[in-house]
């Protein structure tokens, strides 16, 4: 491993100076796609907004998804369920309206505690052609002020799994109060994390000085931030493009960063805010440091053996640039292709800048075209959904499942470690075998 192949210059100037891959062509594909659904996000918002309750309206094979996917999730009384809609039910729209009405009467009668409910949409035909969003205005109505319901898709036709988060805050968006007449500016930031990953990041602005701070989406329904002109928001995920959408809609400016994962992500999304609030670069120093430098200490624990592996990234997550961009940079992996679901490339301009040139970039997916390309390279460690990663293993590949990655906290200083490992657990399993 060579010394100059990792800096970290996070001042715009320095992520200016190389353009990387912001003008590099990327390779479109419009195939089969082998990605997890919307429905998977309840997985991990449920555990997020803690009074809320998400109740999919789909059919057996959704309940199946969420029971499997979440069903390890031991709660005294659970968070989610599913409202069976089935063929039958097709016979009156009426009578499946009405159902659903009595199903959520039901519930929130038995569970005083959910004060927010969201109506989660999914593929089936039978569920399509019931209306949620006046299913939703219409329990609002019979139901406020004790519980809020709203509602939004978690449909499979979506590009990729994440983008249930995304529609869940998007519906949250014009829920959220009017800022205050002459409001002092404050941040936003969107996305969900983890409760000890969020707590570690209101320390950071508070050091610095940025405020006052919020988060969507709040731990409890009541909490939702104010928004208007003087927000100011910071993306921590890149599969927000709604969210993102619906904030400026309101008046609310996003502030343009890398992502917060890693040392040099996290420094520069925490800069973004900073310069916003022109706090002295002494001060962003003396705040920063410490956590920088403890982040740089875990990830080299794992530098040696991730140096100059050759990973590749099927589309699964819309994680992939940023953390393409840290494996790179942080722990000198080299790319050989990074697949996203879909390249937002206003939102990614920082992260582009910082990938290396040499990088194969695609967007969207072709499964089978992807795979002869993945079995070609001979990747040591291929990044991938959980339907594409036994075939491949059992090919001989290294693989690491992309889903991990919005089910273990990653962001910030204190996880960048964490964020190595979990790259090296793979690599280090199949030395392991071979020994
Ligand atoms: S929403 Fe569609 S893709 Fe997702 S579990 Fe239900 S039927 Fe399957």
């Amino acid at each position: 491993m060579s010394e100059t192949a990792y800096s970290l210059d996070v001042s715009p100037a320095g992520r200016a100076a190389g353009k990387g891959c912001s003008d590099a062509p990327v390779l479109k594909e419009r195939g089969q796609r082998e990605v997890f659904c919307g429905l998977t996000g309840i997985v991990w918002m449920h555990r997020k907004i803690q009074d809320a309750f998400f109740l999919v309206v789909g059919s057996r094979t959704c309940a199946h998804l969420i029971q499997s996917a979440a069903g390890v999730m031991i709660f005294a009384e659970p968070r989610f369920g599913t409202a069976i809609i089935d063929e039958r039910d097709l016979a009156g729209l009426a009578d499946a309206n009405e159902e659903l009405d009595k199903c959520v009467d039901r519930l929130l009668a038995r569970r005083p505690d959910i004060k927010m409910l969201f109506l989660v949409g999914s593929c089936p035909s039978e569920v399509i052609k019931l209306d949620l969003s006046r299913a939703a205005q219409r329990l609002s109505r019979r139901h406020m002020p004790d519980v809020r319901i709203l509602n939004y898709s978690g449909s499979g036709i979506e590009t990729t799994f994440t983008q249930g988060e995304d529609a869940c805050l998007a519906s949250l968006v014009p829920e959220a109060p009017a800022e205050a007449a002459n409001a002092e500016p404050s941040l936003l930031v969107v996305g969900a994390l983890a409760d000890v990953v969020e707590d570690q990041f209101r320390r950071l602005f508070e050091r610095l000085g940025v405020g006052p701070v919020h988060f969507l989406p709040p731990r409890r329904a009541k909490d939702l931030p104010p928004v208007g002109p003087s927000t100011r928001f910071l993306l921590a995920q890149p599969f927000l493009a709604d969210t993102a959408r619906a904030l400026e809609d309101r008046g609310a400016v996003r502030l343009s960063a890398p992502f917060p994962l890693g040392a040099e992500g996290t420094t520069g999304w925490l800069k973004a805010a900073a310069d916003a609030w022109g706090v002295p670069a002494a001060r962003f120093e003396e705040a920063t440091a410490p956590g920088r430098a403890r982040a740089e200490r875990a990830v080299e624990r794992y530098r040696a053996a991730l140096d100059g592996k050759r990973l590749f990234f099927f589309p699964d997550s819309q994680l992939e640039p940023p953390i393409a961009r840290f494996l790179a940079r942080e722990c000198g992996v080299e790319l050989i292709e990074v697949g996203t679901p879909f390249l937002h490339r206003e939102h990614l301009s920082e992260e582009l800048k910082m990938l290396p040139e040499t990088v194969r970039l695609s967007e969207g997916q072709d499964v089978d075209r992807q795979l002869d390309r993945c079995r070609a390279d001979r990747p040591d460690l291929t990044v991938c959904g959980l339907g594409l990663a036994n075939p491949l293993e059992a090919e001989g590949l290294a693989t690491k499942w992309s889903i991990e990655l919005v089910f273990t906290p990653i962001h910030g200083y204190e996880q960048a470690g964490d964020l190595a490992e979990l790259f090296n657990r793979p690599l280090d399993r199949r030395g392991r075998l071979k020994v």
